[in-house]
C-alpha cells in the first residue's frame, strides 16, 4: 500500500492493468447507444486506513441499473475489484468510478449476444475549496421522466445532465437545477437538493430524481423530512444545499436570482458529513468498508 505505482492502474474484466494499455473497440455498443451503467463512490483516509463510504449501497444501485439493461452484475466481484484498484493505485482519499457496459458487436439495438465488460478506475480526490458556494440556474430542460428512463446511473441518461450543465454554464451559472412542468424541484445535474427553513431541514423528493446515497445519509444524520418542494418554496427558504458523493454537502449561494445568506445549518451539516465519512463519528462505522 505504501509505494505508489507510477502509472494509474485499473481493474478490467478480472485483472489489474495499466490504464494506458487499454483501448475500447470503436463499435462498442455503449459508445453508440449509452448502454452502460456506472457509479461514483468515494474512499476516505480514516484513523484505521482507507475506507470506502457506503460501498454496498452504491453497488446495489449499480446492480439495479445493470439488471434493467439485462446485464449480469456480481456485487461481490465488484466489491473486490474496488478494493483491489484502490490498493493498486495506493489511493486513500479517492473518487472511484466503476463502469459496466455492452461491448462490441452489431449496430442493432438488441444487446443480447453482445459481450459485457466491467472496469474500476480510481482518481485521487482533490482537497475541497471550502467557501466556494454554488450558483445555480434553473434549467429550461426537463429531467428525464422516470417513466421514460428510471433514475439510475445509466450512461445514456447523463446526456440530459450534460445539456442542462451546458446551458447553465452559458448563462454564467456553475450548476443547473431541474424543475418539472408543475414547478416542483427535481435535482441538480449530479446532486440532490435540500433546503433549510426556520431551522427545519427538508430533503427535496421527486420521482424523477436519483435516490442519492448522500441524501439518504444526510436524512439519517439530520432527521430531515423528505417531501415534494416547489421552486417558489426553495427560493423562499433560508438556506439551500446540494449533495452527492462528489459534491459532498455543497452550500448554495444563489438559485436563479435569489441569493442566500451564510448557510450556517448547511455548513454544520457539511462538517458533520466530513467527520462521518472519515469514521470520526460512532454512527459511521457501519457505513465504511475498510481497504
Ligand atoms: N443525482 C444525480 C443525477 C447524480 O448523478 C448523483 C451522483 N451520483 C446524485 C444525484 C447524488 O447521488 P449520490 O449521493 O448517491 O452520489
Amino acid at each position: 500500500l505504501d509505494t505508489p505505482h507510477d502509472k494509474p492502474r485499473l481493474w478490467f474484466d478480472g485483472d489489474i492493468v495499466d490504464a494506458d494499455a487499454l483501448h475500447a473497440d470503436l463499435s462498442t455498443h455503449a459508445l453508440h447507444y449509452g448502454s452502460g451503467v456506472f457509479e461514483g463512490i468515494r474512499s476516505y483516509a480514516t484513523a484505521h486506513g482507507a475506507a470506502i463510504f457506503r460501498l454496498p449501497e452504491h453497488l446495489e444501485r449499480m446492480r439495479q441499473g445493470a439488471e434493467l439493461l439485462g446485464m449480469d452484475f456480481d456485487v461481490a466481484q465488484a466489491t473486490e475489484a474496488t478494493v483491489q484498484t484502490l490498493r493498486a493505485n495506493c489511493h486513500r482519499d479517492a473518487y472511484i468510478r466503476p463502469l459496466t457496459w455492452v461491448g462490441a458487436g452489431s449496430f442493432g439495438l438488441d444487446v443480447s449476444g453482445h459481450p459485457q465488460h466491467m472496469m474500476v478506475a480510481t482518481t485521487q480526490s482533490l482537497v475541497h475549496l471550502n467557501g466556494a458556494r454554488a450558483r445555480i440556474g434553473v434549467s429550461s430542460w426537463r429531467r428525464n421522466p422516470a417513466d421514460s428512463l428510471p433514475p439510475l446511473k445509466l450512461c445514456g441518461g447523463y446526456v440530459n445532465s450534460i445539456l442542462a450543465k451546458r446551458e447553465a454554464r452559458s448563462r454564467g451559472y456553475g450548476e443547473a437545477l431541474f424543475v418539472d412542468h408543475d414547478g416542483y424541484v427535481v435535482e441538480c445535474t449530479g446532486a440532490n437538493v435540500f433546503m433549510v427553513k426556520d431551522g427545519r431541514v427538508t430533503a427535496v423528493e421527486h420521482r424523477d430524481a436519483l435516490p442519492g446515497i448522500t441524501r439518504d445519509t444526510l436524512i439519517t444524520l439530520s432527521g430531515a423530512t423528505s417531501r415534494a418542494v416547489t421552486l417558489a418554496e426553495l427560493q423562499d427558504a433560508d438556506e439551500v444545499f446540494a449533495c452527492g458523493t462528489a459534491a459532498e454537502v455543497a452550500p448554495v449561494a444563489e438559485v436563479e436570482g435569489r441569493n442566500y445568506g451564510d448557510n450556517p445549518v448547511s455548513r454544520e451539516l457539511a462538517a458533520l458529513y466530513a467527520r462521518v465519512v472519515r469514521g470520526e463519528e460512532s454512527t459511521s462505522h457501519a457505513w465504511l468498508t475498510p481497504v
